[in-house]
């Protein structure tokens, strides 16, 4: 444990206490519900069909009856989900602001946040379902968004949606990320890292900074990418390949495992539900390819966090409230610059510190000897 902050580690439910393994528990039953319990509805037998299962049970007692029969066909367990997550960032978001709203910094991103996931990811498609039309998620790209390219999207996907989703995956997140760094995605406009830095700001601290998780985390990490991209070429070879070919049946077995092992139960169960015990960025650190892709950007890149020399007090702040485990203290006390592919530039580190000794940077001017200009201050 970090020196530091420490009234942090003695709230209740922020110190991996017997309350914040049951909410932990809480909160991966409810994912295992939310992905294995059953996806159809109709109202008129549905109170009876679904006595045993609390979550559909909700969903019907909440849905509201459209038509002569009765059928909740707009209100299925995905748009209560993305209603139930769309206010846990909301309200997470009020109570991170009063902690740390006044940076603009942190005031910018959480409404960036927010509101990109109660446009885009909320009322968008919804409302493209109620026109009939598919419901795309417009913030979420490949590989995060790993069955983007699956058969049963991509037929259903025009032109102009698919070039969106093409251009945002290759071409435009990865630009933005080279000049601005991954924070530009991770902490300005993804939903999963929206829900990290809101909801689940009061376990932060929990994330373990030791050597050890981080050559796990680098392990995982990649392996996921790896993954990930090789389920995009059986899928292109899938497309590709004759009719009898037996690709068809390994791309459909891999697709479905990976859908469960990662897509679920990884991203989903454990992501979210190990928020009150191994911090909030589970999934962000070990699991997300698109963590490790536009972390190897990162690294090519702009973006760094650069430390004054001898200010640092070795006061643990940074380290401690460091969500994606990084020893900042380390760096700033040997006076080095910041520059790990794991950083998702949420600023804390900086905003936390007492000497002001941390920037976010992303300008191109260099001083003689290769160092970003601390003056070139880019918050
Ligand atoms: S690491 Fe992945 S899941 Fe996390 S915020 Fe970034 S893109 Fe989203
Ligand atoms: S190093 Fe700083 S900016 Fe990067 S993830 Fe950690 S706290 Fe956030
Ligand atoms: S960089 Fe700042 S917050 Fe981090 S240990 Fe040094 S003085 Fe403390």
């Amino acid at each position: 444990m970090q020196a530091g902050l420490l009234s942090t580690y003695q709230h209740p439910v922020r110190n991996r206490n017997g309350l914040a393994w049951a909410l932990s528990a809480l909160l991966m039953a409810f994912y295992l519900l939310l992905y294995f319990g059953k996806e159809n509805y109709d109202a008129k037998d549905a109170l009876t069909r679904y006595a045993h299962d609390p979550l559909n049970l909700l969903i019907v007692k909440l849905g509201w009856p459209t038509g002569d029969n009765g059928s909740l066909w707009v209100f299925n367990k995905w748009y209560l989900y993305a209603a139930l997550y769309t206010l846990g960032m909301a309200i997470g978001g009020y109570f991170m602001l009063k902690k740390h709203g006044n940076s603009r910094y942190h005031r910018l991103r959480t409404y960036s946040l927010v509101s990109v996931q109660a446009i885009l990811g909320f009322m968008l498609p919804i409302a493209l379902d109620f026109a009939h039309r598919p419901a795309w998620y417009f913030s979420y790209f490949f590989p995060l968004k790993y069955d983007l390219f699956f058969p049963y999207n991509l037929d259903h996907m025009q032109a102009t949606v698919a070039a969106w989703f093409i251009f945002g995956s290759f071409v435009g997140i990865p630009t933005l990320v080279y000049f601005k760094g991954k924070r530009a995605y991770c902490s300005w406009i993804c939903g999963c890292g929206g829900l990290a830095e809101t909801f689940g700001d009061p376990w932060r601290h929990l994330s373990s900074k030791s050597d050890r998780s981080w050559r796990i985390e680098q392990f995982s990490v990649y392996t996921v990418m790896f993954l990930a991209f090789a389920m995009l070429g059986m899928v292109l070879a899938d497309g590709l390949s004759a009719p009898d070919s037996p690709i068809h049946g390994w791309a459909n077995h891999y697709k479905e495992w990976y859908s469960l092992a990662i897509g679920a139960v990884f991203s989903g169960v454990l992501g979210t539900g190990l928020y009150p015990l191994m911090g909030t960025r589970v999934w962000c650190r070990f699991g997300c390819p698109m963590a490790a892709m536009l972390g190897l950007i990162q690294k090519f890149g702009r973006f760094r966090i650069t430390a004054k020399k001898d200010m640092c007090i070795s006061c643990g702040n940074c380290s401690t409230y460091c969500e994606m485990g990084i020893d900042v203290r380390a760096y700033a006390m040997a006076g080095k610059d910041i520059k790990r592919s794991s950083c998702v530039g949420c600023g804390m580190c900086a905003h936390v510190c007492p000497r002001g000794v941390l920037k976010l940077e992303t300008s191109k001017d260099v001083g003689p000897h290769g160092e970003i200009q601390v003056w070139t201050l880019d918050l």
